[in-house]
């Protein structure tokens, strides 16, 4: 049996073996991509190699794609790229574009975390000739839950707005293809899909408005300065080749846990449940119990999930994308993440399965002894 069943690789996904032994090679090899030399050339080979590799993953033309530090950066970098000084964000966006640009006006989501059209017409309409940039993630983290962006396409191009999509999450795990969804703007991360942690990608459409203030060398066409990290931008390429087939049909086994866990207990309730959600991902509450006994008596018997919004300090805050759905305080602050991938085996649900049973059998019998001693 495995030292321990990894389901959270919605946090980051375990490095492929073969974007692994891509990036050692590099590592070995060296070069600068900018030096003219034979090493120089052979790193910039392999940097355009990976271009056109994580552009194939989307769809894009391999010179819309900028290499980037990750999917924080790509976000950081599309919303201040376009230039538009009235920012429009929906309610459930990760930090990275909550937090981008201060000032942003928010867009709220109905109960299962799905954007709302007509407020964001609404806020549209009322742009008074100011035109707009448009951000909407197309997968959610938290719950998986997918956003309808061709709607927010249609909506913002008719109002003059440019559109941002963070794909973060869904690029590896459902199709994407940005010239079908007409994005002008689009994020993705190669530690998600089983690349390396520290690179990322945005795409920026052919002809649409971007400039930075970050200052260098002329690096990814003047879009993006500083030397590339080339291993780990040849490990996202391998990872994005290997992922780009839409990654593995997840959704029975996503199906069988939400079952059980239920089953188990039921109270518990699953998270976005109503809505198009991404095959992999389940947020779910175990109502009187916190996520982070949840997440630590998991961690004790081999079971590694998440709960709620993974941050880096390492402490559960409350989840705003919960919150922004409307989920009272104390059932949000019950809600984990169980989140699957490319090395997801059927024991490893079964762990899980098992863990949380126990964990439920204890917790209701120390409730069931408390009130026979109260
Ligand atoms: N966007 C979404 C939806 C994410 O889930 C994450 C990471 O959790 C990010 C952006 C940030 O990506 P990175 O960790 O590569 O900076």
């Amino acid at each position: 049996m495995a030292a321990f069943a990894y389901l959270d690789h919605n946090a980051t996904s375990p490095l492929r073996p073969a974007a692994f032994e891509s990036m050692v090679e590099v590592l070995r090899a060296g070069g600068n991509p900018s030096s003219v030399h034979a090493a120089g050339r052979k790193a910039r080979a392999a940097v355009e190699t990976a271009r056109r590799q994580v552009a194939a993953l989307v769809g894009a033309l391999p010179a819309e794609i900028v290499f980037t530090s990750g999917g924080t950066e790509a976000n950081n970098l599309a919303l201040s790229g376009a230039g538009r000084r009235r920012v429009l964000v929906s309610a459930v966006e990760h930090d990275s574009v909550l937090r981008a640009v201060p000032g942003a006006e928010i867009v709220g989501v109905d109960g299962n975390g799905v954007v709302d059209l007509a407020a964001l017409e609404r806020a549209l309409g009322s742009s008074a000739g100011e035109p707009a940039l448009v951000s909407v993630m197309l997968a959610n983290n938290e719950t998986g839950v997918l956003q309808p962006i061709a709607d927010v396409v249609r909506l913002a191009r008719a109002a003059g707005a440019l559109v941002h999509c963070d794909a973060v999450q869904a690029a590896g795990k459902v199709p994407v293809e940005v010239h079908g969804l007409g994005v002008d703007y689009l994020s993705l991360s190669a530690h998600k899909l089983g690349g390396p942690t520290g690179v990322g990608a945005l795409m920026v459409r052919d002809g649409a408005p971007f400039a930075t203030d970050r200052r260098g060398g002329g690096q990814e066409s003047n879009r993006r300065a500083g030397t590339e990290n080339v291993a780990g931008i040849v490990g996202f390429g391998v990872a994005a080749q290997e992922a780009a087939d839409g990654g593995r049909d997840l959704a029975g086994w996503r199906d069988r846990i939400e079952f059980s866990l239920v089953q188990i207990a039921p109270r518990a309730r699953v998270f976005g449940v109503g809505a198009r959600r991404l095959g992999n991902t389940s947020c779910i509450s175990m109502p009187g119990v916190p996520a982070e006994t949840q997440v630590m008596s998991l961690d004790l018997a081999g079971v590694c999930i998440g709960a709620g919004a993974a941050c880096s300090s390492g402490k559960v805050q409350r989840s705003a994308v919960l919150a922004a759905m409307g989920v009272p305080v104390e059932e949000a602050g019950s809600a984990i993440r169980i989140s699957l991938g490319w090395n997801t085996e059927p024991a490893d649900i079964e762990r899980l399965i098992a863990a949380w049973r126990d964990l439920y059998i204890r917790v209701t019998q120390s409730d069931i002894s408390q009130a026979e001693a109260a």
